[in-house]
C-alpha cells in the first residue's frame, strides 16, 4: 500500500466546459516521476468529458459522488451504478457528509448504496466523520464505529479489493479547520481496526483510508506522513488545477 490515492471531490463544480479546461492545466503539470493514484469525482454531467480527457493517463481513474441504491427505476434527477460503469466510472463516493446532513441520508441508505455499488463493480469510498458537537460530547468514536459497522457488515463476504474509506470530520469540511494529528491518527486507527475485527486482516490492511477536510497545497505533505492516512480526499483545493497538482507532487515526495 505504498503508493498514495490523492482524491478530488468536485462536488457541484466543473461543468465539461471548465472540466476540459482543468485537464488541460493539470495533466501538462504532472511530474513525469511516479505519481499517486488520482481519483476524479467531477459532477454526473461532465463524467464524459472526464473521461475522454484522461484516457492516456493511466493514474487518474474515474469517480461519480453518488449513485441510487435501486438498479434502476422512476427515480427523477438520479443516477444507477451501471449508467456510472457504462462511461467509465470505477469509483463511487458513498456518505459524504453533505449527503448525509443536507440530504438527509440514513446510515441505511448508505448501506444500501454499497451494496448496489458493490454488485455493480464500483468501487465504493465511504465517507464517515463525526460533527463538532459529537466530537465536544465525546462520541466521535461511537458515531465512527456506528457509520462503519453498518456497511462492514454488508460487506464481510464481499469487500471490494479497491474499496477505501474516508475520515471527513464534517466540522473540518470546507472551514479551513484541521484536527489535530492525534486526533487524525487515532481516527484512522479505529478505523483499521474495526475493519480488522469485522472484515479481517487481509481486508482491512489493503483498504486505504484517506484523510479528508480542509486539505490545501500547504498542509498535504504533513497530512499524507501521519500513520494509517493512506491518501486525501480534496474539496475546495481541488478545484484548481495548479493547488490540485501541488498536492498530487507532495505525495510523491511522502
Ligand atoms: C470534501 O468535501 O470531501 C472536502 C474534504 O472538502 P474540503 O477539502 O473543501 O474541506
Amino acid at each position: 500500500m505504498n503508493t498514495k490515492t490523492i482524491a478530488a471531490n468536485w462536488k457541484m463544480h466543473h461543468g465539461p466546459d471548465e472540466a476540459r479546461d482543468f485537464l488541460e492545466k493539470l495533466l501538462p503539470n504532472l511530474s513525469t516521476r511516479k505519481k499517486p493514484r488520482i481519483l476524479l469525482f467531477p459532477p454526473a454531467i461532465s463524467l464524459q468529458t472526464v473521461s475522454a480527457g484522461i484516457e492516456e493517463c493511466a493514474e487518474i481513474e474515474l469517480g461519480i459522488q453518488n449513485i441510487h441504491w435501486e438498479v434502476e427505476g422512476a427515480f427523477t434527477g438520479e443516477h444507477s451504478a451501471a449508467m456510472a460503469v457504462s462511461v467509465g466510472v470505477r469509483f463511487v463516493l458513498i456518505g459524504h457528509s453533505e449527503r448525509r446532513h443536507l440530504f438527509r441520508e440514513s446510515d441505511s441508505e448508505v448501506k444500501d448504496k454499497v451494496s448496489t455499488a458493490i454488485a455493480a463493480g464500483l468501487n465504493p469510498v465511504v465517507c464517515v466523520g463525526e460533527t463538532r458537537e459529537e466530537r465536544v460530547q465525546g462520541s466521535t468514536e461511537s458515531v465512527i464505529k456506528r457509520q462503519l459497522d453498518s456497511v462492514l457488515a454488508e460487506i464481510s463476504v464481499q469487500a471490494p479489493k479497491d474499496m477505501l474509506l474516508a475520515y471527513e470530520p464534517v466540522w473540518a469540511i470546507g472551514t479551513g479547520m484541521l484536527p489535530e494529528a492525534h486526533e487524525i491518527e487515532e481516527a484512522h486507527s479505529l478505523i483499521r481496526n474495526r475493519m480488522r475485527e469485522k472484515i479481517g486482516q487481509e481486508a482491512s490492511l489493503s483498504t486505504q483510508i484517506l484523510y479528508g477536510g480542509s486539505v490545501n497545497a500547504n498542509n498535504s505533505e504533513d497530512l499524507l506522513k501521519l500513520k494509517n492516512v493512506d491518501g486525501l480526499l480534496i474539496g475546495g483545493a481541488s478545484l484548481d488545477p495548479l493547488s490540485f497538482s501541488k498536492i498530487i507532487e507532495s505525495a510523491v515526495s511522502v
